[in-house]
């Protein structure tokens, strides 16, 4: 794997990038979302849909999903956190203010990441009270022997493995999302200020 970022002198503090390895690469997750939006395509065949991102990590891959979708297609978002600040996870909270109207229509869920699975599954959980036609769910990477529930994604991009990652959306301390690529950041990055 690819070492990037590094600067002369190695430090990771004066550098705009992170030392890291990539997992996946910018065609990779190309044509990882190019899977998942033909699928999606195949699976309503038409229907109209709204795909509902769940904020803030999903934001890069709802934008490059939603334009290879195919049916009529209405966008909302609604925000689960759960990770405060760094890799723990914290207690989850979700705001829904901005979720449009859902009521008899299929909705499909998209994340990032399925980590645990306890955030999709409350944010699951919130939507089928209220009353949409369908609710089905999406997600870009779902992390290998972490799961602690029954529930699985429908629409899965990657399987990778037991790695905290930044990038194409994902942060650590709110910083990477903008990185074109997804990496694994190094357990001696994580505790460094950035
Ligand atoms: P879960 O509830 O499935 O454990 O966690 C899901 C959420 O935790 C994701 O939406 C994401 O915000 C965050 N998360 C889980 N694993 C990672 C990771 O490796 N990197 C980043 N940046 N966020 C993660
Ligand atoms: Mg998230």
């Amino acid at each position: 794997m690819a070492t990037v970022g590094a600067g002369s002198n190695g430090s990771f503090l004066d550098e705009t990038e992170p030392t890291v390895k990539i997992l996946l690469d910018e065609r990779e997750l190309r044509q990882g979302v190019e899977r998942l939006a033909g699928e999606v395509n195949g699976h309503y065949d038409g229907e109209s849909l709204t795909i509902i991102g769940v904020l803030t990590g999903s934001v890069v891959l709802l934008a490059d999903l939603i334009r290879l979708l195919e049916m009529p297609l209405r966008v909302g978002v609604v925000q689960a956190s759960s990770y405060r600040g760094g890799t723990e996870a914290g207690e989850l909270s979700i705001q829904a203010d901005f979720m449009p109207d859902i009521t008899s229509r299929h909705v499909l869920l998209v994340d990032d990441i399925f980590d645990t699975g306890n955030t999709l599954v409350e944010v699951v959980k919130l939507v089928k009270e209220l009353q949409p036609a369908s609710v089905a769910t999406l997600v870009l990477l779902r992390k290998t022997g972490r799961q602690q529930v029954s529930y699985e994604p429908d629409f899965v991009g990657f399987d990778i493995p037991d790695e905290f990652v930044v990038g194409y959306g994902l942060d650590y301390a709110d910083a990477y999302r903008n990185l074109n690529y997804l990496a694994a950041l190094e357990p001696e990055d994580l505790n460094r200020t950035i």
